[in-house]
């Protein structure tokens, strides 16, 4: 549901702004703080003339708390003391407002006085106790603590509203939705700042109780406020690719959406959220996959947890990091020392690793890996998951790098030779395998000599964006079998995929997807 703030400074501007917003949203929030002139008796009555079905929301924030966007004189009529501001606020009730909004701030003794109050008009007003955070989003457990001391009034709604600094504040406040609904307490939460845009889409979805909207730009009453407009484009758009299950759902309970989340830095550019969306749609998964870029780790598996997220996928540069935040790793994935992929069950954490099947299941398409002999260039996570998939499979991984120590130390630990990549032409084997960055678009170079490939009956090239790099058109030109990164990435997604939900992923629309964006991207 769509609550429109009204912040006009005049009453005439006000009585507008209350007429127009009747049209579109289901709220009207009278910022009584903001309006200047005009009596609420007035506002609440065009506003039931306007519309038979709007609610009206009555609010005269704190100064303390009232993020005007912008705007930092407050009302003349404004009341000045939390003596008058009670005041205005059982005038509301009086009037038949639907809610009164009272900030916890006002003490437990003025949150008793309303609420008496509005008990002895009948409660048809509900009260809202909320907390607004200019500053910043408080830790996790901070939040708690805050949303308990609302929760104990047992108002209609407790609304908790943060400053995003970081993108992985928004998963801190969007997770007291859950928390909140676990408690069957009703809540709106969401962050507010250029950073907290994610949070007024995703909380209505969670369950958060109402979003803000302004009805025109400008006319937002916290930085970060979408317009209705923009708020219902965006819904209907969520709308249209959410799946509608086709065959009748047996259990009598509606199953949960299952949501999925990418985790890394950068992540603008990657193409698993396009992918993994259109297969959790055709698998007639009810749930999203979005991508989040991380800057600190630690905050973002808590709210992970904390929102109950199903799984997640993990990029450059976490693979390993993450490790130490989660309960469980499985085995594969502790003895690369890496983990890509992240199952939820039931709040226990279990980290794994897709890169080295998705790799494996790649090349078998191609040739047999047992007892054929594999040069991998590269030292690092693709490597080590590389040669662990080729080691299992029966193969022989030979290890070449630019830096010698990283290099010799991974042979070291796989037991396998070492090259500098100075040496590389001095080398055969039935198969190339290029785990660097090098030749990643817009860049069109070569780990190696143009030559090189022609010691190679097969190149594989990780990379999957271009299709086909130039190591793999100078492969091509040499008479060699060659394998891009696309189906590599194609099958450590279905891997994931297959963890997440126990059911076969759709290959072949995955690659379709993922061929037709690289090919817009490079035309
Ligand atoms: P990483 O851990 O940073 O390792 C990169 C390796 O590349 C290092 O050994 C580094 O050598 C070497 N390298 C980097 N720049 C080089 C250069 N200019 N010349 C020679 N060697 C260079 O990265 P990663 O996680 O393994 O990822 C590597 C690539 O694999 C990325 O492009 C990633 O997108 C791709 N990838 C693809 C898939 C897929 O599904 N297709 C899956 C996973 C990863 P030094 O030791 O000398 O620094």
């Amino acid at each position: 549901m769509i609550c429109v703030p009204i912040t006009a400074r005049t009453k005439k501007e006000a009585l507008h702004s209350i007429e127009r917003s009747c049209q579109f949203a289901d709220f009207i929030e009278l910022r009584m703080d903001l309006i200047n002139g005009g009596r609420l008796e007035e506002f609440i009555s065009a506003a039931r003339s306007d519309s038979d079905s709007i609610k009206i929301i009555v609010t005269c924030r704190k100064k303390e708390e009232a993020a005007p966007a912008g705007r930092t004189v407050l009302a003349k009529s404004t009341a000045r003391n939390s003596e008058e501001k009670i005041a205005l606020l059982k005038e509301a009730i009086g009037l038949g407002a639907d809610f009164v909004d009272i900030e916890l701030a006002e003490g437990q003794a003025a949150i008793k006085e309303l609420q008496a109050f509005c008990a002895k008009h009948g409660g048809k007003t509900k009260i809202i106790i909320s907390y607004h955070n200019l500053k910043e989003t408080p830790v996790l457990t901070e939040l708690k603590k805050i949303f308990h001391q609302c929760a104990k009034f047992k108002p209609a709604i407790v609304k908790m509203v943060t400053t995003a600094r970081t993108i992985e504040d928004n998963l801190i406040t969007l997770s007291l939705i859950s928390y909140a609904k676990e408690r069957s307490q009703k809540i709106i939460s969401l962050c507010m700042g250029d950073k907290g845009d994610i949070s007024r889409i995703a909380a209505p979805l969670m369950g958060s109780y109402l979003s803000f909207a302004a009805v025109e730009k400008g006319g937002h009453s916290a930085p970060g406020q979408f317009t209705v407009g923009e708020m219902k484009r965006i819904n209907e758009l969520l709308k249209s690719s959410r799946t509608v299950p086709e065959a009748p759902v047996l259990s009598m309970q509606r199953p949960q959406p299952q949501n999925y989340i990418l985790l890394g830095n950068p992540v603008g550019q990657s193409l698993s959220p396009i992918m993994h969306n259109a297969a959790l749609k055709q698998m007639n998964v009810e749930g999203t996959y979005s991508a989040f870029c991380v800057h600190d780790l630690r905050g973002a598996i808590q709210g992970m947890r904390a929102m109950n997220i199903c799984g997640a996928s993990i990029t450059i540069p976490f693979k390993v990091a993450v490790m130490e935040y989660l309960d469980d790793v499985d085995d594969d994935a502790l003895k690369i020392g890496a983990v890509n992929t992240i199952i939820n069950h039931h709040g226990r954490l279990t980290g794994y690793n897709t890169d080295w099947l998705g790799l494996v299941v790649t090349i078998r398409e191609a040739l047999p890996i047992k007892n054929k002999t594999f040069v991998i260039i590269g030292a690092g996570g693709t490597a080590r998951a590389a040669a662990y998939g080729i080691i299992k499979e029966g193969g022989f991984p030979m290890i070449v790098n630019r830096t010698l120590k990283k290099g010799e130390i991974l042979s070291r630990k796989l037991n396998c030779p070492f090259y500098s990549l100075a040496e590389i032409g001095k080398i055969k084997a039935d198969c190339l395998i290029n785990t660097t960055p090098v030749g990643m678009y817009p860049k069109d170079k070569s780990p190696v000599k143009a030559a090189i490939p022609g010691n190679y009956k097969y190149v594989v090239d990780v990379i999957y964006n271009p299709i086909k790099t130039k190591l793999l058109k100078d492969a091509q030109k040499q008479g060699c079998g060659i394998i891009s990164g696309l189906d590599m990435f194609v099958n450590q997604g279905a891997g994931q995929l297959r963890l997440w939900t126990g059911k076969e992923p759709p290959r072949a629309l995955m690659k379709k997807i993922i061929s037709e964006r690289l090919n817009q991207i490079e035309e």
